[in-house]
């Protein structure tokens, strides 16, 4: 017997009207005759309380002899059973459970007044069902589903903790809550108005025309919802956000789709609203871009577990230490490794190599659109064969004009590029809303898909497994990103263009989507460009770096590829931001704008590699 192992069953998969019971007539404790293994009208005969359907199937974890058994894991056809091993410092009962064999939560974030604390894990972790408790929408049952779940009993588990105090309030009906969701991509389906309406209906606390100067919101105030960009979407969901007057709110993911200069007007935002002292404000985010969660939040809770199974939350650790101990893969305080490996970065720039066969040289171009609203000037330079460059810019600069002259879909105004690559492009916003599963879907562009090649090299970094079956309209907003980083590497091209590739992957998918993107490069002589907004993203898988300036929306200018030390001076001066090195492990960590180190390395004009 093993009591510390969780068995979840996916509701959505388990048909079984489609199979034999193969998980019940395999399951070695079934064969000796237990009730290991039953259907879940068997084992909730009396009770009209549990989800899914009669007929589908209820796994007791007491006789379940836990993952190492794994048969019924193995034994279903439609991969709907999960046997993991708790680890052994979980010594308290579930938060929070769903339901029979549905996933569990453990442990609760601590919002703070006066602070900003962060949530660093995976998806799937459980980061939203923490936040319904902590917003008052779902009491917490403590692992028992029965309908006798209630706050007293909650406060009972958190009392001497501190989430004593707020729970209490939450129970007096205190607490208001604000909160802008993970997916901005849905708000023009809820919503049917313009920016201006949707504005001015949240501002409860008189500060709109702020937000909307220091947001850029104003050129789309006028436009249609569903007619703005990822970007502006974002920008208009945190404005909405911020301007309601509460106790306490939740950003779940601030940075997707915008730059790093919005990036940090963000989180200069949401430090005031946490600092002002008129009022006492808990600001909890869940951030995947390291260098902007290290910047903003205070403390930390890193949660792990697995995903769709069980999440932990730790306790608060600070934010330099939780980032540090999340990259290492091991948690100090809890004595727990949830990686195998650790996630490190160069600390000094790397060494120029010999770059071998180029790919294509090109001279300097430019290209303008209309009556030159926009204009790009791109200065000459030589792409190689293997090599990763990394795009670095703010919106609007003229980097997607540039992979279009690349392609050959638009010619430039002056210099003639006497070339035209097969390129791969994979946009910023995606948009695959066919009717279609994704195992159709990839099949239909590549004759690779299946084989073992693409396995080990797209469908695992980038864990499609899971979703193979499932339709593409049906996906989340990173499970859509996976898909479309899959299909854009799975086209023959000499240049594969990914836009944005970090938007809504959590971190560990990042560092495998990184090397997904890499390795291919350098198996198929071909060349990457990657446009991103994640430093650290970018820091791991460049090997050169194209910066664009300029004024976004009027006047674009690239540089050539330089090298990542040249390249990263170039791009964070015109930022006016530095980075120092974490003293213990390396990693970079953006300055407080002023700081003696901060002054130091602008004199010295290092402002990455210092
Ligand atoms: P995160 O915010 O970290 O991405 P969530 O809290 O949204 O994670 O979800 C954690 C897990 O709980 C997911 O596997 C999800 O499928 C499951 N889950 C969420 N809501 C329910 C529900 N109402 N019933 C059963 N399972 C649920
Ligand atoms: P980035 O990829 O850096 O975000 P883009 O290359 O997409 O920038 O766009 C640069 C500028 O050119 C933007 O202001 C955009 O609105 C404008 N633009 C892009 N395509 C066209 C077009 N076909 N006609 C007119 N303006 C365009
Ligand atoms: Fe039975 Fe547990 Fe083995 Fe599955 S893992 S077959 S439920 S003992």
């Amino acid at each position: 017997m093993a009591d510390d192992s969780i068995a979840v069953v996916d509701l959505d998969r388990c048909q079984p009207d489609r199979c034999n019971y193969e998980c019940a007539n395999f399951c070695p404790p079934n064969r000796t005759g237990e009730e290991c293994i039953v259907t879940r009208e068997e084992r909730f005969a009396d009770d009209d309380r549990y989800e899914g359907d009669p007929d589908q199937i209820s796994i007791s974890e007491e006789l379940c002899l836990g993952e190492t058994c794994g048969i019924c894991v193995e034994k279903c056809p439609f991969d709907a059973i999960e046997i993991i091993n708790l680890p052994q410092e979980l010594d308290d009962e579930p938060t929070h459970r769903y339901g029979d064999n549905a996933f569990a939560l453990y442990g609760l974030p601590v919002p703070s007044p006066g602070n900003v604390t962060g949530i660093l894990g995976p998806n799937g972790i459980g980061k939203s069902t923490a936040v319904k408790a902590l917003a008052g929408e779902l009491v917490p049952n403590l692992g028992e589903f029965d309908d006798d779940a209630n706050w007293e009993a909650v406060l009972d588990r958190y009392r001497g903790s501190e989430l004593q105090n707020y729970i209490t309030q939450l129970m007096d009906d205190d607490i208001t809550v604000a909160r802008k969701p993970q997916y901005v991509d849905q708000i023009p389906k809820q919503f049917d108005g313009n920016t201006r309406e949707l504005l001015e209906q949240t501002d409860e606390r008189g500060v709109l025309d702020e937000l909307v100067e220091r947001l850029s919101i104003q050129p789309i105030m006028d436009q249609s919802i569903d007619s703005i960009s990822g970007g502006e979407l974002q920008r208009v969901a945190i404005a909405a956000t911020l301007a309601r007057d509460a106790d306490f709110y939740f950003l779940d993911e601030i940075t997707p789709y915008l730059d790093i200069g919005q990036r940090m007007v963000v989180a200069r935002l949401i430090r005031e609203l946490a600092d002002d002292p008129e009022a006492d404000r808990s600001m909890l985010v869940v951030e995947h871009d390291l260098a902007i969660l290290d910047l903003l939040a205070d403390t930390l809770h890193v949660a792990y577990g697995e995903p769709g199974v069980f999440g932990v939350m730790t306790d608060p650790k600070s934010v330099r230490n939780g980032i540090n101990e999340y990259l290492e893969g091991y948690l100090n305080n809890e004595n727990m490794r949830i990686r195998p490996e650790s996630i490190t970065f160069e600390e000094h720039a790397p060494r120029e190599t010999s770059r071998g066969t180029p790919l294509v040289e090109y001279p300097e171009i430019s290209k303008s659109y209309g009556d030159g609203e926009f204009s790009l000037d791109v200065d000459a330079g030589m792409i190689y064969e293997g090599e990763v460059l990394g795009v670095v810019g703010p919106n609007g600069i003229g980097k997607s004009t540039l992979a279009k002259l690349f392609a050959g879909n638009i010619d430039p105004d002056d210099g003639e590029l006497d070339f035209n690559l097969d390129i791969s492009y994979k946009p910023q916003y995606i948009e695959i809303d066919q009717p279609m599963r994704v195992d159709s879907f990839l099949s239909s562009i590549t004759d690779e898909f299946g084989t073992s090649y693409w396995n080990t090299e797209i469908a695992q970094p980038l864990q499609l497994d899971p979703i193979m079956e499932q339709q593409l309209t049906d996906l989340s907003g990173g499970e859509r990103q996976r898909v479309a980083i899959a299909a854009c590497l799975s086209e023959p091209a000499d240049l594969y263009v990914l836009d944005e590739p970090s938007a809504h992957l959590d971190v560990e998918q990042r560092v495998q989507a990184t090397s997904a993107i890499r390795r291919y490069a350098e198996n198929h002589d071909a060349t990457a460009l990657v446009i991103d907004h994640d430093i650290y993203m970018i820091d791991l898988l460049a090997d050169r770096l194209m910066v664009f300036d300029g004024e976004p929306a009027k006047h674009g200018h690239a540089t050539e590829p330089q090298e990542m030390r040249a390249g990263m001076n170039d791009f964070l001066a015109d930022l006016d931001i530095t980075f120092r090195r974490d003293e213990g492990t390396g990693r970079p960590r953006i300055n407080k704008p002023g700081s003696q180190k901060d002054s130091q390395q602008k004199r010295d004009g290092e402002y990455y590699y210092s």
